[in-house]
C-alpha cells in the first residue's frame, strides 16, 4: 500500500506573516486527516515561520529548489545543508518553471537529486511534457529522457527514497487538467520504466504524484486511478480551504 501524498508548491507567493496566517487556518481544517502525507513548499523567506507553525502536526516542509554544492562562492544559492538546518525534509527538484525560466537541465537536476539524497532530503522529482511535445506525440519520449537524465547513477537505496511528480506543462496554472485517463497512461509508463530500471519492489513502492491544475473538484477522479498516488498542487495550495479540500479527498 502506498501512502498518498498531497504536496503544495507556493512558488513565489506569501510573506512570513502570510504563511503564519495560512497555517493557523489550514491546520484546523486538516486536524482529523490521517493516513496521508501533507507537504508544503513555501519560498525560502517563509521557511522559518512555516516550520514553527507546523510543529506537532503531520505537515512537512519542503523547499522549491536548491543548489547541489555544500557551500562556497555561489551567490544567491542555497545548499542542502542549509535546507536541512532550516528544518526541511523535502526538496522539489526539476520543476518545469525551473527548467523553463532558469535553465535547469537534466544534468543539473541529476546533481540536485544526488545532493538532496546525500544530505537526507527527500527529492520530489518533477517531469512533464509541454503542449508542443504532446501534440507531436512525443510525451513518452520526453518523459523517458527526463527520467533517464534525472535518475542517472542512483542506487536502489536512493531510488527507494524518491518521490516522482508527473506535471504536464500545459496543465500547470492553466486550469486545464489532464483527464484521469491521460494522467494514468503516463503514470503507468513511469512506473513501468522504474520497474525495468530498479525492479518490482521499488516500482510498487514509488509514489508518483500528478500535478497540473488540481482542485478539490477533480482530485477524487485522479486519485481513483491505479498509478496516481497523490498530487503536487500550485494555485489551489495558496488558500487554506481549497488545499484542505484536496487533502481531504474521499
Ligand atoms: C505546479 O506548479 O506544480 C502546479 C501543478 O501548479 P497548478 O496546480 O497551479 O497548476
Amino acid at each position: 500500500m502506498r501512502t498518498p501524498i498531497i504536496a503544495g508548491n507556493w512558488k513565489m507567493n506569501k510573506t512570513a506573516s502570510e504563511a503564519r496566517a495560512f497555517f493557523s487556518e489550514f491546520i484546523k481544517l486538516i486536524k482529523d486527516v490521517k493516513d496521508i502525507e501533507i507537504i508544503i513548499a513555501p519560498p525560502f523567506t517563509a521557511l522559518s515561520a512555516a516550520n514553527d507553525a507546523v510543529k506537532d502536526t503531520i505537515i512537512k516542509i519542503s523547499v522549491q529548489d536548491m543548489f547541489w554544492e555544500e557551500k562556497g562562492a555561489f551567490t544567491g544559492e542555497v545548499s542542502p545543508i542549509m535546507i536541512k538546518d532550516a528544518g526541511c525534509s523535502h526538496c522539489i527538484i526539476g520543476h518545469s518553471e525551473r527548467r523553463q525560466y532558469f535553465g535547469d537541465t537534466d544534468e543539473a537536476v541529476n546533481k540536485k537529486i544526488k545532493a538532496a539524497l546525500k544530505f537526507g532530503l527527500v527529492p520530489i522529482f518533477c517531469i512533464g511534457e509541454n503542449l508542443k511535445e504532446r501534440e507531436a506525440h512525443k510525451t513518452m519520449k520526453v518523459i523517458e529522457t527526463q527520467l533517464q537524465g534525472g535518475l542517472t547513477g542512483l542506487s536502489e537505496n536512493d531510488m527507494d527514497k524518491i518521490i516522482l511528480a508527473y506535471e504536464p506543462v500545459w496543465a500547470i496554472g492553466t486550469g486545464k487538467t489532464a483527464t484521469p485517463a491521460q494522467a494514468q497512461e503516463v503514470h503507468k509508463f513511469i512506473r513501468d520504466y522504474i520497474r525495468k530500471k530498479s525492479g518490482d519492489k521499488i516500482a510498487d513502492g514509488m509514489r508518483i504524484l500528478y500535478g497540473g491544475s488540481v482542485t478539490p473538484e477533480n482530485i477524487n477522479g485522479l486519485m481513483a486511478e491505479d498509478d496516481i498516488d497523490g498530487a503536487l498542487v500550485g494555485g489551489a495550495s495558496l488558500k487554506p480551504d481549497s488545499f484542505a479540500g484536496i487533502a481531504r479527498f474521499a
